[in-house]
């Protein structure tokens, strides 16, 4: 049994997205967020990406309690898979439980999973961990950071923050609270370093409420908004603009109805009476004085934003004098789908205003004069930068070493590296598995890096089909193959390639006396057929066999 304290990062440190950390000492171990990730380009037909919860399978008797910093899908997201196989109490402030049983619900997994509101400066024990949240300002109303007591000394992780002095909803980083931890002595930091890189101070949300209402008084007809279903606060400042501007709000997209829903009985958005509307009153509404909230800024295919583009939305077509406003930067990998929208939406006259032509969605991260702040009232002895890219972190990990963290103490991780700390040192031990697993529709890690390859192949050089028939009892050819090709080269010639790989899939079999196995039949051709090709044609085309024997 160890009795050190571990720091396993599952996601997030290396990359923006499926946030996960594990915290472990002896026999217990808590878990902080389960993000996911949504697919870089390359990755084709994958849904979401979400972490490896080997090491979390092979300890599972140690897994304590869920802890979650805020409702953003980079935090909570995975949770749906993670349920499936895990079970342990959740904790989570008002809005992100809010936010997670609607999740929950969709994919019908409320039922049996123990979720737990917390309060700010509430502690909760779960096993030799004590873990308290405080408030953090981000982009989202009820973040938090957690103040983790373990039995080495204190672990503070910010979670996504920033200091804004003018948030919406009024909700600061605890500052006093964070000097307080700092006074009695901070073990270790995990502070977001998604804007490490940024000088200065973010610019507070304010400025977006303020935007967002110009539009608003300028826009000569409707005014269509897309982002998070999860941006809770920005809808609030949509509402606000609209209420300003005395134009109404219409919903649209299905996680936006429901969490707009939630979100009102939670008390978290706040509309007068009669400011939002059905469909039949928005149908009666002018357009000048019509304000839509739509899902769709990532360009996700069956989003509501996505089928007013294509001219496919049940209840809203496009026209000229529409402004459309995406208010929510394209998450990398998303920009393809994001800028398509961008381009249809304009074709069918509207005017788009999007994070390259307008300051409308600022960050919900802290910069760097920020970060230094954070530094000074916790003086941790360790730092461990989070949630960014590996640049991010080196130049937080700087950042942090000029401004007091003992040299070499800060520690640059990367998703399975495991950071120990003991008595004395700290330091990075052995790795665990923190893979990417691909959720493709409904299954979980049942794509894998063939499959995607696969895919590639098939998106890019085509393929390729050897039919071939074999006798049952000798596995010699019964006719010549014939192969069919399908996205291959498209040049001269290729009736010629087409028909000499033929002969060549006829010889792969040659000297067969007797073949039992399909699979040996498949893969002589197949390994014959795509060597050829490649030679031939320096692609490598996706090569299936059908084998009939008769
Ligand atoms: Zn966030
Ligand atoms: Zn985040």
């Amino acid at each position: 049994m160890t009795t050190n304290l571990r720091v396993i990062p599952l996601g997030g440190l290396g990359e923006i997205g499926r946030n996960m950390m594990l915290i472990e000492y002896g026999e217990d171990i808590i878990v902080v967020d389960v993000g996911l990730m949504f697919p870089e380009e390359e990755m084709l037909g994958v849904d979401l990406v979400i972490p490896d919860f080997s090491y979390l399978r092979d300890n599972k008797e140690k897994l304590r309690a869920v802890f979650l910093t805020h409702g953003h899908e980079d935090h909570v997201g995975a949770l749906p898979y993670f349920l499936r196989e895990f079970n342990a109490p959740i904790y989570g402030a008002k809005l992100t439980d809010g936010l997670i049983r609607v999740k929950l619900q969709e994919h019908r997994l409320l039922q049996g999973v123990e979720t737990h509101v917390v309060t700010s400066g509430e502690v909760i024990k779960a096993g030799v961990f004590e873990v308290e949240f405080f408030p953090v300002a981000h982009s989202i109303p009820d973040a938090c950071g957690l103040i983790i007591r373990t039995p080495l000394g204190l672990i503070v992780h910010t979670g996504d923050f920033k200091l804004d002095h003018t948030p919406v909803m009024d909700q600061h980083t605890d500052l006093i609270r964070l000097a307080q931890v700092g006074a009695e002595g901070c073990l270790l930091l995990l502070a977001d370093s998604t804007y490490a890189e940024q000088e200065g101070y973010t610019p507070s949300e304010q400025l977006v409420g303020e935007a967002l209402r110009n539009i608003l008084v300028n826009a000569p007809g409707r005014v269509i908004v897309a982002t998070f279903a999860s941006l809770i606060s920005r809808v609030q400042q949509v509402i606000d603009a609209a209420v300003f501007t005395k134009r109404k709000v219409f919903v649209t997209g299905r996680s936006m109805i429901d969490n707009v829903a939630m979100a009102r009985q939670l008390g978290y958005l706040n509309a007068p009476e009669g400011t939002i509307v059905g469909v039949e009153e928005m149908r009666n509404t002018p357009l000048s004085k019509l304000v839509i909230v739509t899902t769709g800024s990532q360009g996700e295919p069956t989003s509501a934003l996505t089928r007013m583009a294509n001219g496919d939305h049940r209840h809203i077509q496009i026209v000229e004098g529409d402004t459309v406003v995406l208010s929510a930067s394209p998450i990398p990998g998303n920009e393809t789908a994001v800028y398509r929208n961008v381009d249809n939406l304009f074709r069918l006259g509207a005017d788009v205003l999007y994070n390259r032509v307008s300051n409308i969605h600022v960050r919900g991260h802290a910069s760097r004069e920020e970060l230094k702040i954070i530094q000074g009232l916790l003086q941790p002895e360790y730092f461990v930068p989070v949630h960014g890219e590996y640049r991010h972190l080196v130049v937080h990990a700087k950042l942090a070493e000029a401004v007091g963290v003992p040299k070499g103490n800060a520690f640059v991780l990367t998703d399975g590296d495991v950071l120990e700390i003991d008595e004395e040192s700290a330091w990075t031990a052995e790795r665990v598995p923190a893979s990417y697993v691909y959720i493709d529709g409904l299954g979980i890690g049942d794509v894998d890096q063939h499959i995607l390859r696969d895919r590639a192949h098939l998106s890019t050089d085509g393929v390729v089909v050897v039919m071939v028939a074999v006798d049952k009892s000798t596995g010699k050819l019964e006719r010549a193959p014939e192969v069919l090709a399908r996205g291959f080269v498209d040049v001269g010639g290729q009736e010629d390639l087409l028909e000499r790989s033929k002969s060549v899939a006829a010889k792969a079999l040659e000297g067969a006396s007797h073949y039992t196995e399909f699979t040996d039949v498949n893969s002589r051709i197949k390994d014959a057929v795509s060597k050829f090709l490649y030679d031939e044609t320096r692609r490598r085309p996706m090569v299936l066999t059908v084998t009939v024997e008769v």
